[in-house]
């Protein structure tokens, strides 16, 4: 639930956001014109902004903010940017086929690449540091879980993964939890709102126009192209990009029948003093998450502060994306509880920071791409909470849509096919209740039940 306490706006709530407090933008008013206009400010709309700015330059792309730039989850994560683009390489198998899930594999690495090297040579800091990222195993069971994922990688020809033992691990992170590891050396942990201000600002150099404040409340036909409508001002152009992930309902109802806007919550420490950091080595710095369906993902900040979050996100009827979900007292507790049995020597650590964010989830955990008014508006959403790195490659997909342009990118099955769809509401808020109570019980080491292998039947399940 929703807590009903008084909670500081995201802005204060949230570490990334505070500590970059922004000047407010200039917003849109008046009668405007762009060739392609994007909505939303967050990782999707800039980087799609960058790519049509970079194949095609001097195009007039406006990008238009309901909030400020990084508002959305953009600037709310956990900041460990990892190269799959799937949530895992045997989920990509079942979903897609081996063949292209062996795509998927080389294209998330070839992503992550031209990604980072886009930040070194547009001089984009945003304290990455390439410290790889640990799954980590907390039983038997989910030990052979990670060796199974292994041998995923290496049928996928992802050769450098390692599996480390419990006595490794616990001298990687000490934390007597630990069974196990698999390392990722592909990856590591950033300043996602640094992130995104250097792409606002690279997006802007390259002559991006960028409107905050500026909530698009409608989207309409316009002779061949588009007109969209702030309380200030309208915009008409070509086309429209949305880059609105979790809200994109709010514009495009149909949208919510291919995914659900789910809300995950983190904690971030104060500064550990010396002696506290000693207890815990981390001396890597990796980005980790577990080996359970509702996973606990961490990572230390570049001024050595613990964040510490949780995937076992809520859904809150009928698909709310407001700010009354942006905290959940009952999350916080819950996070601060798991905190302190992975780390029980740090009980006393204070987390003066808590925030929620929405993510957008798709039953096949990869993102997905739809059109609007005639092919006028295109969208592509639906990261599962792991957008850091695929923001870069659908902006790139959604770029080239939008300028009608080529790409082998264009045949990719995520591209050309849709997820199966969740149900409508009331069966929709059911359905999340049955299957996170399921997964909850596996979690604690049950076998899945008769809903989670139906799931799995049908090819949407969770358990690979
Ligand atoms: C707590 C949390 C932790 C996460 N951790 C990680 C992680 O460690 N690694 C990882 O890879 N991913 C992580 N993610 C997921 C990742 O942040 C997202 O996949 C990614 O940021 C999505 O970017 P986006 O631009 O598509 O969406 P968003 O950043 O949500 O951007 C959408 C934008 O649209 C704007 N908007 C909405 N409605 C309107 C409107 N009507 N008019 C104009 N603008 C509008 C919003 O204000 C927002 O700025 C996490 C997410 C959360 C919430």
């Amino acid at each position: 639930m929703a807590t009903t306490l008084p909670a500081p706006p995201i802005e204060r709530a949230c570490f990334w956001l505070a500590r970059q407090p922004a000047e407010a933008g200039e917003a849109l008013a008046g009668e405007q014109q762009a060739d392609i206009v994007i909505v939303g400010a967050g990782l999707t709309g800039l980087w799609s902004a960058i790519h049509l700015l970079t194949l095609e330059p001097g195009l007039k792309v406006a990008v238009v903010e309901a909030e400020r730039i990084g508002y959305g989850a953009s600037g709310r994560n956990a900041g460990i940017l990892s190269d799959t683009i799937d949530h895992s390489h045997a989920l990509a198998i079942d979903h897609f086929g081996v063949d292209e899930a062996r795509r998927l594999a080389a294209l998330g690495r070839s992503n992550l690449t031209e990604l980072i090297g886009f930040l070194q040579a547009r001089g984009i800091d945003c304290d990455l540091k390439r410290s790889g990222i640990l799954t980590t195993a907390l039983s038997p069971e989910q030990r052979i879980g990670l060796e199974a994922s292994l041998k995923s990688a290496r049928e996928l020809g992802v050769d450098d993964w390692r599996l480390l033992s419990a006595e490794e691990t616990r001298a990687e992170i000490h934390s007597d939890l630990y069974q196990g590891a698999l390392f990722n050396p592909a990856g590591g942990v950033l300043d996602p709102v640094r992130l995104t201000n250097g792409l606002a600002r690279e997006a802007r150099r390259l002559g991006a126009r960028i409107f905050e404040q500026s909530a698009v409340f409608s989207l309409e036909r316009a002779g061949s192209g588009m007109r969209l409508r702030t309380a200030g001002g309208t915009l008409r152009a070509k086309r429209c990009v949305l880059g609105m992930s979790a809200y994109t309902h709010l514009l495009v109802p149909r949208a919510k029948h291919r995914f659900l806007p789910l809300f995950d919550y983190v904690l971030v420490s104060e500064k550990l003093t010396a002696a506290q950091r000693e207890t815990i080595g981390w001396h890597k710095r990796q980005g980790v998450s577990d080996a359970r369906s509702f996973f606990n993902y961490y990572r230390l900040t570049d001024d050595d502060r613990i964040l510490w979050g949780t995937s076992e996100a809520a859904y809150y009827p009928p698909n709310r994306v407001d700010r009354g979900c942006d905290h959940s007292a009952q999350h916080y507790a819950q996070l601060k509880i798991s905190f302190i049995e992975h780390f029980p020597a740090l009980r006393e650590l204070e987390f003066p920071w808590a925030w929620g964010g929405a993510i957008c989830a798709t039953t096949r955990f990869s993102p997905f791409f739809g059109r609007a008014l005639g092919g006028r508006v295109l969208y592509g959403l639906g990261f599962t909470g792991h957008g850091l790195g695929t923001t870069h490659l659908t902006g790139k997909i959604l770029a080239h849509l939008a300028l009608r342009r080529d790409s082998e990118l264009l045949n990719l099955k995520l591209v050309r096919e849709l997820p199966f769809p969740y149900p409508p509401e009331p069966i929709r808020r059911w359905a999340v209740g049955q299957v996170s109570r399921a997964l909850r019980r596996v979690d604690r080491g049950e076998p899945p039940n008769l809903l989670l292998r139906c799931l799995d039947a049908l090819g949407i399940g969770l358990s690979s």
